[in-house]
């Protein structure tokens, strides 16, 4: 279990304010250049985050913040822990996004003092056993450059299903449970537990029963990872097409490598993040594009920008708003800016017109059928040929028959649709057990969207974090959706979870989830 640093004293400085913030400058510059190497050396997802966190420790920012709470007296580690802590305060005041990345803060600030106390890092203790790890968090640069021999598997006691720490498990095939409250006081070292990941639990002391059980799952689930490459299905051969969510070119040639059949949600705002205006027609064409290009023949659904709450697009809603998940985002954002969307489906249109790849372009948050309406005539007026709808916000689902007389298809956004259905901020551990597309409520939501989809011959996909959850990604297809797209690097799990069941027992585990009272029970009901 690693341990965190001791925070610094409050000392008052001894030495020589101009001489710290030199020893500060040079920590700083040597924690940038291991953070780069960690980044080099993990590659993939792993590598943009730690060059964000090596970027972050030199911020010119910081350092002189620095300077003058040396100016001011503090000694330089309690100078350098204080700089970082506002940073990351002013972050976490931003909210969505930046919030999220303020965490990573707080790991570059150890570090840094770290490297002022000439003592190592805290990170991961060595073993010569493998070991399933337990900490409070784990930071991004320790998650990315795990040891996977020896790490079979990972529990936390904070952080939700968005942290970093759950994303990059996830995108190492990692088994984690995360925010499990009181992990660290329940786990001793050398301690036997079993981490069932699809389940979501931690079983303290099993018996040899379930150890025997679980070494066999986890045998079962390292030869799913090598097995072939097939196109998605069940096990009587109904086809469920699996496919990637990328958030730019960057991610194609991995999703391809990963047998992914094309691109089930292209969120394109990531493009933008840090923009201040608004993209032009020809940036965006070429963005796109590039996307496209790497589907020839394949099926690409884009989203248009998703601004709003998580998703700060400054040139899109920088109001301040009170509840900004309730607020002016997604479509209803776009549609105040009509411009900015007009550009958006025109680049699109000649992105679809430059390349081979089948173009599927939908909105984010409609909520109804005039909603639909607006979305898919002005989509069709700018020359787009498939325009649907994300259903992500409950009304639609209940309005899913009027949505889809218009809608040529929908994808459902788990993530959002069980916010909203839940009433539970996405981004707040407080609520994170609400946060579960596992609960009955919103499987209930997905079958009436499925079964819309089906009376009116239309495709209903999922591309929400739950199509990555093998157990629930069955119940999904059970419920009538159609096609499941994730992070490329869960496709292989689903794959095979999906190979063991036909679409009659697929169904039978939907409707066992749909009956029953709570996400665990649900989950539990269909698993078995
Ligand atoms: C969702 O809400 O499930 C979704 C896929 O969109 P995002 O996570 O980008 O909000
Ligand atoms: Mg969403």
């Amino acid at each position: 279990m690693p341990e965190p640093l001791a925070p610094p004293s409050d000392e008052p400085l001894a030495a020589d304010a101009d001489g710290e913030h030199q020893r500060v400058q040079t920590a700083l510059a040597e924690v940038a250049a291991d953070l780069s190497a960690r980044a080099a050396a993990a590659g993939g997802d792993a590598q943009q985050v730690l060059e964000a966190a090596a970027l972050m420790a030199q911020d010119p920012a910081i350092l002189d913040d620095v300077r003058a709470r040396l100016g001011g007296g503090a000694n330089a580690e309690k100078a350098t822990w204080d700089a970082y802590a506002a940073f990351r305060d002013m972050l976490t005041e931003m909210g969505g996004y930046m919030a999220e990345r303020a965490t990573d803060l707080d790991d570059v600030a150890q570090r840094v003092v770290a490297q002022l106390r000439g003592v190592p890092a805290p990170g991961v203790p060595a073993s010569d056993e493998p070991f399933i790890l337990v900490a409070r968090d784990l930071a991004p640069a320790d998650t990315a450059t795990l040891d996977l021999e020896k790490t079979l598997a990972l529990v936390t006691q904070d952080g939700g299903p968005t942290s970093h720490t759950a994303i990059l498990a996830r995108s190492k095939s990692l088994p984690a449970v995360v925010g499990v409250v009181g992990a660290l006081d329940a786990m001793a070292d050398g301690q036997l537990v079993i981490v069932d990941a699809k389940a979501g639990t931690v079983v303290l002391d099993p018996d040899d029963a379930s150890v025997t059980a679980a070494r066999a799952e986890r045998e079962t689930r390292l030869a799913a990872a090598t097995a072939p490459i097939t196109e998605g299905a069940l096990a009587d051969g109904t086809t469920v097409p699996l496919m990637a969510n990328v958030g730019s070119a960057k991610d194609a040639p991995g999703a391809v490598a990963l047998g992914a059949e094309g691109v089930g949600l292209f969120r394109t705002e990531f493009l933008f993040l840090g923009a201040t205006s608004a993209p032009t027609v020809e940036e965006q064409t070429k963005a796109y594009t590039d996307v496209l290009q790497a589907f020839p023949g394949k099926k690409v659904v884009v989203r248009v920008l998703d601004a709003g709450a998580d998703k700060p697009l400054s040139f899109l809603n920088d109001a301040h708003e009170e509840n900004p998940a309730l607020g002016l985002r997604g479509i209803r954002a776009l549609r105040a800016s009509e411009q900015i969307l007009r550009d958006q489906l025109t680049a699109l249109a000649a992105a679809q017109a430059a390349t081979e790849a089948e173009l599927y372009v939908m909105a984010p948050m409609i909520a109804d059928r005039e909603e639909t309406e607006y979305f898919v005539s002005l989509g069709k007026e700018l020359g787009l040929e498939r325009v649907g709808a994300m259903a992500e916000v409950p009304s639609i689902a209940v309005l899913a028959d009027q949505v889809l007389e218009v809608a040529d298809f929908v994808s459902i956004g788990t993530n959002d649709l069980t916010q909203y259905t839940m009433a539970a901020d996405r981004q707040l551990g407080s609520v994170s057990a609400m946060q579960d597309p596992w609960h009955p409520a919103v499987l209930r939501l997905v079958k009436m969207l499925g079964d819309a989809g089906s009376s009116a011959g239309k495709p209903v996909g999922v591309c929400g974090e739950a199509a990555a959850d093998p157990g629930l990604a069955v119940v999904l297809v059970g419920l009538g959706v159609t096609s499941l797209s994730m992070s490329a690097s869960a496709i292989a799990d689903v794959r095979a979870e999906l190979l063991t069941v036909t679409l009659d027992e697929a169904k039978a585990r939907a409707a066992r989830a749909l009956a029953a009272t709570s996400a665990a029970a649900a989950r539990q009901a269909a698993t078995v």
